[in-house]
Formats: structure tokens, C-alpha cells, sequence
């Protein structure tokens, strides 16, 4: 393919850009915000100013299958984080007392990642981008729109580049949108005369409140990463440079834990989560930063059977985002990207083909971590509501109760649990493992595990103290 426009200059368009040109294709990325990457840690995360993306000062983790694909495809990307000051982490590190059997296995590797703070993540794969081989990154050109040609069989528009908002017409042979959850191509896309994709989209009712600390060590790890406690779930991460964020997230229309956005509340609901509270003991190096009104949505290019356009693709958040909470966004684009350059080598020379191709790999291997998300998110804002509005909480779902159940006893379970959650594989994958099932139910139980932490009337308590 001569040459491929990316649109959005963050994680997922550099990416993306850099894969295909090592590939041989001529890249150029199209990155609305002006400012340059920093030269060093310290500035990405003091000052570095990216209002094209809300979430840049949320906590982001990154995944071991974001790893695993860096080793092979962008090589030196694990070095450079390391580097910047990212930070190794391994869930194998931490298991379960209750399991007895802690053999290693060939493959313990796979787990261990790199992770940092999302400014610093970010500016090292710009840099990276910035040394890549036939990648021109354009900061501070925003695409105003797409150009398109119609094709002569059905009448379907097939981009043929974008403009600027200088009006600057740049041709491409292939337009790709990784303009991330605020994505204006729908628009776009349908001012060209495209059929409206699939959409489906709801705000996820989730709201985050979010400190950084900053101490001598990280918090040694006594609780899982992600713990669920009644109304309210605290998310613990590792950041780079002696960093660490705490998180707590609950249901938007839960009018009292706005209050979270006090420092003092925020600490003393920590304080009172026993496996939590020496993540407080570090110098906090923000306020509590809240963020709402995020967006759960996927989009799907194929109607009908037939793409809505050809020459276009959309990667990443801008093809499907989810609620946060699970950490997976960057992983999972990264999977989607590096699924856009096989198919792009499959068909090199065929765009119908190639959307045709695009739209069946998306769905077969990447829509269902949207999917299974989704799913779980549903019930996590279900219980949330119950116990919120003092009812009976849903039902937990009873496999995901004997799969937690099963991991803190069998390490098999456990790993498998953990590919999960980390990317590296889709349930259905781990539960088609000779004995998988098996074992999970084998282990048993219906009840699923209470982390100690305040009830409900213990919290609204802690809340008007
Ligand atoms: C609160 C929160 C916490 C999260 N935590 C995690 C986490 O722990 N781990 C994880 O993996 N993911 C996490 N995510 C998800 C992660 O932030 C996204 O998946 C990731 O940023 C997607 O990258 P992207 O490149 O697709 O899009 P984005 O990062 O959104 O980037 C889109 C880019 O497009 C540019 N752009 C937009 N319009 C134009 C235009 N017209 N012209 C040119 N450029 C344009 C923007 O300036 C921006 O740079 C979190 C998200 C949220 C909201």
C-alpha cells in the first residue's frame, strides 16, 4: 500500500503507525494537539498538555499482552519504558496464601509487564514513533474530515485521504481513525453518503476520584489490584518513578460518595479498607481528580454485509471503548493494531476485501474482551444500585464466583484467571483447557469473596463524620 494517514498521534495511532511501517508502508500521523512529546518523565506528567485526551491524568496500567506484542513487534518499546522509570510487575509475585502448589512453569514469564503513569507511557512511544523508520508524526494538524471517491458498483464512498482544518487535502491510500472515544468519523463518514454504522452506546455509570502518591517504595501488595467493597471499588496501581495512584470508583447517580472528592473523605474510606490503607503512606502529588460521563461504545463498519466504506479503518478506542475500570483499553488496542497490520498483509492491494477481512477478525478476536467487559460491568452497576438504594443485590454470576473461588486454591486456575484478566486470553479460551472447567467446578462454592472494608451504613458513617 503507498502510503496510510493515521489520525490521533496518542498510544494507539503511534502504535499502529509504527507497525505498519515496519511493514514497509509510508506512514504519516495527524495529531490534533500541538505540543511536542517531553524530553523527560518529569515533564510528561508536569506539563504536558494533551486536551485531546480527557483521561490523560487517569491511572492507566498497562497489560502483559501489551508486552508481549511490544517484544515482537515493536522492538526496544519494554527498554524505553524501563528506561523512563516504568516499573516491572508480576501477578505471580502475589499469589494467594491458600495456594500450596507454587511450582514455576516454563512460561511464568508471560505475565511480567512494564507499567507506568499514562503521560510517561505515552511519551515514550511518541519518542519511539518520532525514531521510526518511515512514521511522520504531524502535531498540531487537526483532520476536519474525510475525502472520498464513489465507487462505481453500489455507490458506497471509498476514502481517498482527509482534509485538514486549514483545508490542506492530503491523499491516502488508506485512512485509519484512531481519533480514540470521542471520534468524529461517524460524521464524517456519513456526510460522504456512507450508510450509518453500527453503533451501540451508553455512558458506562461509572465516576473515578483518583490520587498520586509518591514514597521511598511502592506499596507492598496485600489485596488484589481491582477489590470490589459493597458501593464503591478500589483500584491500587503501580506508577513509574516511585509513584503509585489509588482509585475509587462508584455509580455516577450515588449522590453521597461525591463526597470522595474530598482529600479528607477520600483518605479516611481508604483508611478503612485494612488491605489498603498503607497506600496512603507516600507525599500526595495531586489533588483527588474525578472524572465522569465516560462512554461505553463499539462500532461496527459492516452493514448489511457490505462496508459502509472502503479505505477507511477504525483502531482502538475509536473502533470500541469500555468502561476503565479493568485497565485493558491500551491492550487491547494494541491487539487491535497489531490485527490491522496481518490483515493489511493479507490483502495489500484489495480494499473490499480488506474491510470485508477487517470486520471478521475485529469481531472474532477483539470484540469479545468489549463484550465480556460489558458484561461485567452490568452486574458490577447492578449490585452497586441494590446496595446504593438498600435492596437485595443481584445474583453474582455463579461462574465468575467459582472462578475467583477455584483461583485462590489452584494455581492452573489462578494463571488462567489472570490471562483473563490481563488480555493474554479470552474466557472462553481458558475454559476450553483440558480440566479447566473441571477444576473450577470441582473447587465449588456459590459465595463469593468478601474483602474486608465498610458496609454501607459503616461508609455513610466514615462520609458525615
Ligand atoms: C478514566 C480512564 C482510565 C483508563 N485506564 C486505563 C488503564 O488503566 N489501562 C488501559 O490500557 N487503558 C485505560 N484507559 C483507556 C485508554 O485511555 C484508552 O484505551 C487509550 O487512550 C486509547 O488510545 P487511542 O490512541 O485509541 O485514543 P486516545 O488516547 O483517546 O487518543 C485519541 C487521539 O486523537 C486525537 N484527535 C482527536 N480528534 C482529532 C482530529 N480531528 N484530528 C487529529 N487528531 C485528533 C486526540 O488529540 C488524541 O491524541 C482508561 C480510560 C479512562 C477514560
Amino acid at each position: 500500500m503507498g502510503s496510510i494517514v493515521v489520525c490521533g498521534g496518542s498510544v494507539i495511532g503511534l502504535c499502529t503507525a509504527m507497525l505498519l511501517a515496519r511493514d514497509g508502508h509510508d506512514v504519516t500521523v495527524f495529531e490534533g494537539d500541538p505540543a511536542d512529546v517531553p524530553a523527560t518523565p518529569a515533564a510528561a506528567w508536569d506539563s504536558w498538555e494533551r486536551q485531546g485526551v480527557a483521561q490523560f491524568r487517569q491511572p492507566h496500567n498497562l497489560f502483559p499482552r501489551f508486552r508481549q506484542i511490544a517484544d515482537v513487534d515493536l522492538p526496544e518499546l519494554t527498554e524505553r519504558l524501563v528506561a523512563a522509570g516504568c516499573v516491572w510487575e508480576n501477578p505471580l509475585a502475589s499469589l494467594p496464601p491458600s495456594i500450596t502448589d507454587r511450582t514455576p512453569r516454563p512460561d511464568d514469564d508471560k505475565f511480567r509487564f512494564v507499567t507506568g503513569r499514562r503521560p510517561v507511557v505515552e511519551a515514550v512511544i511518541g519518542a519511539a514513533a518520532r525514531d521510526q523508520a518511515g512514521v511522520t508524526v504531524r502535531r498540531g494538524v487537526r483532520i476536519a474530515g474525510l475525502l472520498a471517491a464513489n465507487r462505481a458498483d453500489d455507490g458506497r464512498p471509498r476514502v481517498i485521504g482527509v482534509r485538514t482544518v486549514d483545508g490542506e487535502d492530503i491523499p491516502a491510500d488508506l485512512v485509519i481513525d484512531a481519533m480514540g472515544r470521542r471520534t468524529p468519523s461517524l460524521e464524517w463518514l456519513t456526510a460522504l453518503g456512507a450508510p450509518p454504522p453500527q453503533v451501540e452506546s451508553e455512558d458506562c455509570g461509572f465516576a473515578y476520584y483518583t490520587r498520586y502518591f509518591r514514597g521511598p517504595q511502592l506499596p507492598v501488595k496485600v489485596g488484589p489490584v481491582l477489590a470490589p467493597l459493597g458501593s464503591f471499588t478500589l483500584l491500587t496501581l503501580a506508577g513509574d518513578n516511585d509513584t503509585w495512584s489509588l482509585t475509587l470508583f462508584v455509580a455516577t447517580g450515588d449522590a453521597p460518595l461525591k463526597a470522595f472528592r474530598d482529600p479528607e473523605c477520600f483518605s479516611s474510606v481508604v483508611r478503612a479498607c485494612p488491605l489498603y490503607a498503607h497506600w496512603l503512606d507516600g507525599e500526595p502529588i495531586t489533588d483527588v481528580l474525578p472524572m465522569a460521563g465516560i462512554l461505553d461504545r463499539y462500532r461496527r463498519f459492516v452493514v448489511d454485509e457490505r462496508p459502509v466504506a472502503t479505505g477507511f479503518a477504525a483502531v482502538g478506542d475509536a473502533w470500541a471503548c469500555t468502561n476503565p475500570s479493568a485497565g485493558r483499553g491500551m491492550s487491547v488496542g494494541l491487539v487491535h493494531a497489531q490485527l490491522l497490520r496481518d490483515v493489511l498483509r493479507q490483502h495489500p492491494d484489495d480494499l473490499l476485501s480488506f474491510a470485508h477481512a477487517w470486520d471478521a477478525e475485529t469481531e472474532e478476536k477483539v470484540a469479545p474482551f468489549y463484550w465480556n467487559q460489558i458484561a461485567a460491568d452490568r452486574l458490577r452497576i447492578a449490585e452497586m444500585h441494590a446496595l446504593r438504594d438498600g435492596r437485595e443485590p443481584p445474583p453474582p454470576d455463579p461462574v465468575i464466583t467459582r472462578l475467583g473461588h477455584a483461583a485462590g486454591r489452584d494455581l492452573d486456575v489462578f494463571r488462567g484467571m489472570v490471562e483473563m484478566l490481563t488480555c493474554l486470553a479470552l474466557p472462553q479460551e481458558v475454559f476450553a483447557r483440558p480440566d479447566m472447567a473441571a477444576k473450577v467446578e470441582a473447587f465449588g462454592s456459590d459465595v463469593p469473596m468478601q474483602l474486608p472494608g465498610p458496609d454501607r451504613t459503616e461508609l455513610m458513617d466514615l462520609l458525615t463524620a
